[in-house]
């Protein structure tokens, strides 16, 4: 992969022409020892270290609410509504970019989701190495602490004030040499990222999965039954945080809002999580998922098995995000895994 080495002093200037094009954002210090992107402007700090965006990133392409078709009854019209600003995320790290990938995929599979796949096409991903890892994460032992697409750059921090900036499309080289030449990477700046990447994995190795990630499909297979989705879901308050949260939950509503003389209106999606008791909730007041035992389970077998079944990788990327939002502390999908395989070699 061509890479090159970029200082911090050169850094500013590349986000200022950026900017110009695209809305960036960056990864900075929130309130209450968080993180979360916010729009770049001069004097915004980034943090390099940050060890988890607050919220997901998932709402640059599918936002929380969304207009999809404005329509008019007597002048009979509808017409699409298509809101993709240019946009530049610079900083993302790797398990976030997995799972941007995984909604690209689930996007543009069956009817291509035109809403999503033009607020993607109209993105570019600037990824980072992390250096530090929240303590609810547990992404190393799922996959998920690398990704080699998904990026149109990947920044590496291999010293106090230099990058490795590797590549991945023409258009994020094309931004990257923008305001002139810069040094293609030494064998000693590769080197020095491949040992931050090292560095970071072993960090995350503290708080793992005991087994091999590829385990879990088989391991719920067998747990349908298991005590622990009774024993969990008695404290679920059914506020569905743990849906809103996820990288990799996109399930929506969609409705319309119509003028008071019922001739003008608009169709939009909002979010939606199966963690919430009206989800399945259908004509006639059917419920096929109505309790909470079944709920729970169900985003389990979404998150380790069924996503698994079609796209060949789980739908979890252990960002740990779920386990911070749950304030029953239920949410921890790497705790119930954990405790699935413990109980499964007692069994015969
Ligand atoms: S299930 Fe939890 S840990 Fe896994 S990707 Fe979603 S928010 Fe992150
Ligand atoms: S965040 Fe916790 S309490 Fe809320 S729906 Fe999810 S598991 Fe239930």
């Amino acid at each position: 992969m061509t890479a090159y080495t970029v200082y911090l002093e050169q850094l500013h200037a590349m986000l200022a022409a950026w900017s110009k094009e695209h809305q960036v954002y960056v990864p900075t210090a929130v309130e209450g020892g968080y993180f979360d992107f916010k729009p770049w402007r001069e004097g915004v700090e980034i943090a390099f270290d940050y060890d988890l965006a607050y919220n997901t990133l998932k709402r640059y392409f599918l936002p929380p609410k969304e207009d999809l078709v404005v329509f008019d009854l007597a002048a009979k019209t509808a017409e699409m509504v298509f809101d993709a600003p240019k946009q530049l995320l610079f900083g993302v790290h790797p398990y976030d970019i997995r799972g941007i990938n995984q909604l690209d995929q689930i996007m543009e599979t069956g009817a291509p989701d035109q809403y999503y796949l033009h607020r993607r096409d109209a993105t570019v991903v600037f990824g980072l190495t992390p250096m530090r890892v929240a303590e609810t994460a547990f992404w190393s032992s799922m996959g998920a602490g690398e990704v080699d697409r998904g990026f149109d750059l990947f920044w590496t921090k291999t010293g106090p004030s230099t990058f490795l900036v590797e590549v991945g499309s023409m258009r994020g080289e094309k931004m990257l040499l923008a305001a002139g030449e810069l040094t293609p990477a030494s064998a000693g700046a590769r080197e020095a990222a491949r040992k931050a990447h090292l560095k970071i994995m072993e960090m995350g190795r503290s708080n793992a999965l005991n087994f091999d990630w590829k385990q879990v499909p088989r391991l719920l297979d067998k747990c349908w039954n298991s005590p622990l989705w009774q024993k969990k879901a008695e404290l679920c308050l059914a506020c569905g945080s743990c849906n809103l949260v996820c990288p990799t939950c996109y399930c929506f509503d969609i409705r319309e809002e119509a003028d008071e003389l019922l001739q003008k209106g608009v169709r939009f999606r909002e979010w939606d999580g199966c963690m919430l008791t009206s989800f399945a909730l259908v004509a006639g007041e059917h419920n096929f998922r109505a309790k909470a035992l079944e709920r729970y389970r169900h985003r389990y077998m979404r998150k380790g098995k069924y996503i698994y079944d079609r796209y060949g990788e789980l739908g979890c990327i252990g960002c740990g995000r779920c386990v911070r939002a749950c304030t029953t502390n239920i949410a921890n999908p790497r705790e119930v895994f954990n405790t699935l395989w413990e109980a499964s070699q007692h069994e015969d």
